[in-house]
């Protein structure tokens, strides 16, 4: 279970024009149009009569006004109303009628001039006045030019340009804080000290410009903050805006990229200007990797990629076209430093690379200790030991521990926040909430003894993760969960510890081979487990006889096309090794749990009877005594529920 970020921004920003919405607006203008026009001047009641008898003998008795002919079509005005021939119940005086084309049209003139009938070249309809005719000509199209400046007036504001009309698309939507407002500094950023540091030097450059440039030294440009997600990077940029005490600009490049090309490369030229302006200021593009990409290759022929690349080009002209004695620093983030194109890392560009680590035991102590500053805390509170407890977790999870154990503490209606209520709120954080399920008893007995399988296995094998927490209450997806969790941080796995983990991921479905001869498909993400661990160690990590010193596998988030450099067959031998160490694994397992019925069943029924068991209740009920020095009962993260 990697740990997530929960803060993390990367998230693509929301169209600004509602498309679908679009059409229905004009289709709503359209008849507001018509309504308009129907209640100004509502069209007098037509009648179509035929041409004869109706239309001639209106004529010959001598009832026809005018006429005002169309082609065949004849419209007209009666001088009474006459009935319609259809429905006789309606009557009116404009008529209209057809002409057949084997009527003599010299007889008929002759009738209408003998009547005194006016024959007039525009249609009746005309009587309606100038302003109608306007409405009707123009309306729909006002309406929707209207529409379209109104809505992109509303785009702009959104944009916190301020300034209307259509040439905002063009303007940076970037945020600026002033150092007024600025109320993030250092000392609410903690454990990432190295990387504090670093950026030190680049408050110091703000604040005291002259002291470098009388020396002659070229002053950093740009500044690459590099690190897993919720490390603290945005964080660090706006903290180090806020120590200089200088403006901020800060957008994300994924807002620089939309459908149309050219607005990217525009907002950028926008947002540089602005800075320099309002200099010495920090411009924060987060999420750069959006559009610094490494070029050629890596997009298969994704169409926003023209944009994506006049993007970024002009960002490395901006930053190219600054003076020597421009004060602005240009900050990015990146989660992925290793996507990125090489012409962004070029000297003068951002050329300074500041590594966010993931904290370590003093450093998520530090987090803890920042984010519980305006809790309160319960004397009982061991901050120490939540630290010791939480190896993996970065400073976006840490801080979202502090708030859910003020929420389990409300809800209980603590005054104070308590040692328990952190331990709760973290359990749920790693193990997902409860879930409401009724499961048969043979389920139950099934899960039971999966993850006993698991717990036993993990507890005999030398070199594998102390078992932290077993549990037969299903959650999320799994209807059972077996926690383990070293003592300390991990920098690197040896062998035997990889293969520890692999033997304890297979532990659950061995159990249930070796009591229930049947297998089910409560073991998926367990197989996921292993065959990862299994493939990096053969692919990556030069640890098979089979394969050797041979790097076959990319490394995560490289693009798995670019690095077919192997050969079919050599890819063929990877599987076949993979397989062959998953085999032994199976056989191990099978002999260790086989081994040792005895702890199983007896672990199994505990959890039957118990649901939930601890550290310390776990190895007590399999016979055992719980691994010396480690952080008793409490959960602990570091992921490997299975
Ligand atoms: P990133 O940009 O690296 O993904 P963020 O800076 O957005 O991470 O972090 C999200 C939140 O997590 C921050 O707003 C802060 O509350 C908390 N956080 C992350 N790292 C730290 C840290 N080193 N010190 C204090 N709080 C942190
Ligand atoms: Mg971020
Ligand atoms: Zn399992």
């Amino acid at each position: 279970m990697p740990t997530k970020d929960p803060a993390d921004d990367g998230k693509p920003p929301g169209r600004r024009m509602p498309r679908p919405g679009l059409l229905l607006i004009i289709v709503g203008a359209l008849a507001l149009n018509w309504l308009l026009l129907n209640v100004i001047a509502p069209p007098a009641p037509t009648v179509t009569v035929p041409y004869s008898p109706t239309f001639v003998g209106q004529v010959k008795s001598g009832n026809v006004k005018r006429i005002s002919p169309l082609g065949e079509t004849v419209t007209g005005e009666f001088k009474k109303a006459v009935p319609n021939p259809e429905k006789k119940s309606e009557s009116a005086k404009n008529f209209e009628t057809e002409i057949p084309q084997f009527a003599n049209g010299d007889q008929l003139e002759a009738l209408l001039i003998g009547k005194g009938v006016v024959i007039e070249a525009r249609p009746i309809d005309a009587g309606r006045n100038i302003f109608v005719q306007l409405l009707l000509g123009f309306g729909p199209v006002v309406l929707i030019v209207g529409l379209f400046v109104y809505m992109a007036r509303r785009a702009g504001a959104a944009g916190g340009g301020g300034i209307g009309g259509l040439a905002s698309f063009a303007r940076s939507r970037a945020r600026r804080v002033d150092k007024g407002e600025q109320r993030i500094t250092f000392d609410d950023v903690a454990g990432i000290d190295e990387a504090k540091y670093e950026l030190l030097e680049v408050v110091d450059f703000l604040k005291n410009p002259e002291r470098y440039q009388v020396l002659g030294g070229r002053i950093p440009r740009g500044v690459l903050l590099a690190g897993q997600p919720g490390t603290g990077k945005t964080l660090l940029a706006r903290a180090t805006a806020g120590e200089a005490e200088v403006p901020f600009f800060s957008s994300s490049a994924s807002e620089f990229v939309e459908a149309i090309v050219g607005v990217g490369a525009a907002r950028v030229r926008d947002l540089f200007k602005q800075a320099k302006e309002a200099a010495p200021a920090i411009i924060f593009i987060d999420e750069l990797d959006a559009v610094g990409r490494s070029r050629g290759g890596a997009g298969f022929g994704s169409g926003s990629n023209d944009e994506r690349e006049q993007t970024l080009n002009q960002i490395l002209t901006e930053m190219d076209g600054f003076e020597s004695d421009t004060t602005v620093i240009v900050l990015g983030a990146t989660n992925r430093p290793e996507v990125l194109d090489s012409a962004l890392l070029r000297p003068g560009r951002f050329d300074r690379r500041v590594t966010v680590p993931p904290p370590d035991l003093e450093g998520r102590l530090e987090i803890l200790q920042v984010h519980t500053r305006s809790l309160p805390l319960d004397p009982d509170v061991r901050l120490e030991r939540l630290a010791a407890t939480t190896p993996g977790m970065v400073g976006a999870d840490i801080a979202n521990l502090c708030n859910e154990a003020a929420l389990v503490a409300a809800r209980r209606e603590h005054t104070r926040v308590m040692h328990e209520d952190f331990t709760d709120a973290l359990e749920k954080i790693i193990l997902g909430a409860p879930r409401k399920m009724v499961m048969s008893e043979e389920d139950r007995r099934r899960t039971a003894y999966h993850e006993a399988g698991h717990a036993v296995v993990g507890m005999l094998t030398t070199g594998a993760d102390p078992v932290r927490k077993v549990s037969i209450i299903p959650r999320g997806r799994a209807l059972g969960v077996t926690f383990s969790a070293p003592d300390n941080d991990r920098i690197s796995y040896d062998l035997a510890a990889l293969e520890a983990k692999i033997d304890v991921a297979y532990g659950g479905r061995v159990a249930e081979e070796v009591i229930f001869e049947t297998i089910t498909t409560g073991a998926e993400s367990d197989i996921e487990q292993v065959t990862g661990i299994a493939r990096a160690m053969v692919g990556r990590w030069g640890m098979s006889e089979e394969i050797g010193f041979v790097n076959v596998l990319p490394d995560d988030g490289a693009n798995p096309f670019l690095a077919a450099e192997t050969s079919d067959q050599l890819r063929h031998q990877v599987d076949m090794a993979v397989k062959a160490l998953v085999d032994r694994a199976h056989g191990r397992v099978t002999r260790l749990l086989a081994d040792n019925r005895e702890r199983l069943d007896s672990l199994a029924l505990v959890l039957l009877d118990k649901e939930t068991v601890d550290q310390d209740e776990a190895y007590e009920a399999a016979g055992m005594t719980p691994p010396s020095g480690s952080a008793a009962s409490a959960p602990s993260l570091a992921p490997t529920p299975t």
